[in-house]
């Protein structure tokens, strides 16, 4: 920030560097850690407090202008699943097994399971979802926050028979429609409604103000709603494994990692709780990990990412850390996590 500006708004100072921590509000001391930018390479340092009550990082300083992080070849403008489009009669086959599989009382029978054995493939992308959320008709509304330009998993739930599905994005040139899914321009503020379901798929750690984002969660929830936030965990296996080099810290556009004990917290400020939690992690966490420690950006010549044949790992690296990750989620330490938070009970929110 520089001294010439004129009053700040309230955005602008939300921008200024502060004393709280960003996830659980204390003001005990943190410990200030630099962050590279590594994946497109640029390298620029970023200052990050870990906070000492809660174990959480976050940025100190938001960049004012954060929208540079996200170039046109930010992978939120990729779509990176293909969701085939069918035909009428098959739409309405899937929906209809969908339906019975998700919401009856009886599994499928097996004939009739063999007949349609391509249909769990778009099913089985979003049953922990439909199962988590325990969402009971295709009628329940669903939201997005932080979708990207090809909301892929709304367009699987539309796929499979969802119909009210709604995403936010505000790394958008306007709003779109992706796959009959309509896409807004914006932050979850700007979405109204009450919403069964509202997931963050990797975008709550790249909001300027989580509890803020909360906090509107809980006013945007239904009674029996349920939020799926899946995020990196910052005190766990890959932190202590890799400290700064950790690919998931990515300086700046996370601007805070929650450890679980943040994230409880976070959630109780905002008048929700934590109803259930699942570990993920993948190979590919060792291996950007990895390079970040030998310092190669995940974007640039000699990358895996890049080019796969002449980077550094060869099929034996990538099943050891295949392995090594499934080994993290059982043992439940592992770099990145699937929270569920549902509404605080009468008298219990913070
Ligand atoms: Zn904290």
């Amino acid at each position: 920030m520089t001294d010439d500006r004129p009053t700040a708004t309230a955005a602008e100072a939300a921008t200024k560097a502060r004393d709280d921590c960003r996830v659980c509000g204390e003001l005990t001391g943190a410990e200030r850690i630099h962050i590279r930018e590594m994946m497109f390479g640029t390298r620029a340092s970023f200052e990050y407090r870990r906070c000492q009550a809660c174990g959480s990082l976050s940025i100190d300083e938001i960049p004012v202008d954060l929208g540079r992080f996200y170039p046109p070849t930010y992978y939120s403008n990729d779509a990176r699943m293909r969701v085939e489009q069918d035909p009428l009669w098959r739409r309405a086959a899937i929906r209809s097994l969908v339906g019975r599989r998700a919401f009856g009382r009886q599994g499928l029978s097996q004939r009739i399971a063999r007949r349609v054995a391509s249909v769990p493939d778009a099913y089985r992308v979003v049953k922990d979802i439909i199962e988590g959320a325990g969402l009971t008709t295709f009628e329940d509304p669903i939201l997005d926050v932080g979708c990207g330009a090809m909301p892929v998993r709304l367009a699987i739930l539309r796929k499979v028979g969802f119909r009210r599905l709604q995403g936010v994005e505000p790394f958008l040139s306007g709003d779109l429609t992706y796959q009959g899914v309509r896409v807004k321009k914006g932050e979850l503020g700007d979405i109204e409604g009450r919403f069964r379901l509202i997931m963050f798929h990797h975008s709550l750690e790249h909001v300027t103000d989580p509890l803020a984002t909360l906090r509107q969660v809980a006013a945007r929830l239904a009674p029996d709603g349920r939020c799926l936030i899946r995020t990196p965990i910052a005190d766990g296996y890959f932190w202590r494994t890799y400290g700064t080099d950790w690919v998931e810290l990515d300086a700046p556009r996370h601007i805070a990692l929650f450890s679980r004990v943040g994230l409880e917290r976070l959630a109780r400020r905002a008048g929700l709780e934590v109803a259930g939690l699942a570990w993920e992690s993948g190979a590919w966490e060792f291996v950007a990990s990895e390079q970040y420690r030998r310092d190669i950006a995940m974007y640039e010549p000699g990358s895996w990412f890049v080019d796969r044949a002449g980077g550094a790992f060869d099929e034996d690296h990538l099943r050891e850390y295949k392995a090594e990750a499934r080994r993290r989620v059982e043992e439940g330490d592992a770099g990145r996590a699937a929270i569920w938070l549902r509404r605080a009970r009468a008298g219990e929110a913070a």
